[in-house]
């Protein structure tokens, strides 16, 4: 079994889920008492945070490589960025580093092509639903239809995950918002609703919406155990 290395803490509500889902899997295939080999450097977001909130993304992309490289020097055989948000800098953290990052964007398309589907709605923060180391890259690389919701849409998604869910906190009427964005995304052709940030599974469930729902914190968590035990391919 390969050694799982993970940066962290953006936010701890939703690194915990990781923690959590990579060891239930491990028991699941493997059986007994087997769990996880893992490294995780878990960060204060609240210094990222600022620094996002700043647009000092070249103070946070150094953060990020230190921290890569912090994971590799413990051991681990390859990486995970627990947010969707930071890998805005994936391309360089990857250069920094010799061991090879499991992008959160190709295991999410690769679920959603599983299943079949061609154009999907993305949710997240305001940095990934609307610069295009995201969706370019569901759009380009694997050839996904990707729509937004419209700027009052954006704005609800965005700051409910800082307001509230990076801080633990699961409101209902911030569920009902985020269904009346998701029905919209539908409404525009959207096959599938893809849960870009990694804390809005504690909010929006599958069972919620009509359509596929792809949370990215469990599938980018089950990716890594896949890649660990052999049978997800790291370009
Ligand atoms: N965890 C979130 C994400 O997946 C937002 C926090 C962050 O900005 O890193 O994008």
């Amino acid at each position: 079994m390969k050694i799982i290395g993970l940066i962290g803490g953006m936010s701890w509500e939703s690194s915990i889920e990781y923690y959590r889902i990579i060891n239930q899997e491990v028991r699941a295939v493997l059986g007994g008492v087997h769990s996880a080999k893992s490294v995780m450097v878990s960060l204060d977001f609240g210094e990222i945070e600022e620094l996002q909130m700043k647009g000092d993304w070249e103070e946070a992309t150094r953060i990020l490589i230190r921290s890569a490289r912090e994971v590799e020097s413990a051991g681990a055989d390859f990486l995970l960025i627990c947010t969707n948000t930071m890998h805005l800098m994936a391309e360089e953290v990857q250069e920094g580093i010799d061991i090879p990052l499991l992008h959160i964007a190709d295991a999410t398309a690769r679920a959603v092509m599983a299943e079949g589907l061609k154009s999907v709605g993305l949710l997240g923060t305001r940095f990934t639903m609307e610069k295009d180391f995201y969706r370019g890259r569901l759009e380009k690389k694997h050839q996904l239809r990707v729509i937004v919701p419209d700027q009052a849409g954006r704005d609800l998604v965005h700051n409910v995950i800082y307001d509230e869910l990076v801080q633990g906190l699961i409101k209902e009427p911030s569920r009902q918002g985020y269904l009346e964005v998701i029905q919209n995304l539908v409404n525009e052709g959207a096959e599938g609703i893809v849960l870009g940030c990694t804390e809005i599974g504690l909010l929006v469930k599958g069972e919620d919406v009509q359509v596929p729902v792809f949370d990215t914190m469990e599938i980018h968590a089950r990716a890594a155990v896949d890649a660990a035990l052999g049978r997800y391919e790291l370009s």
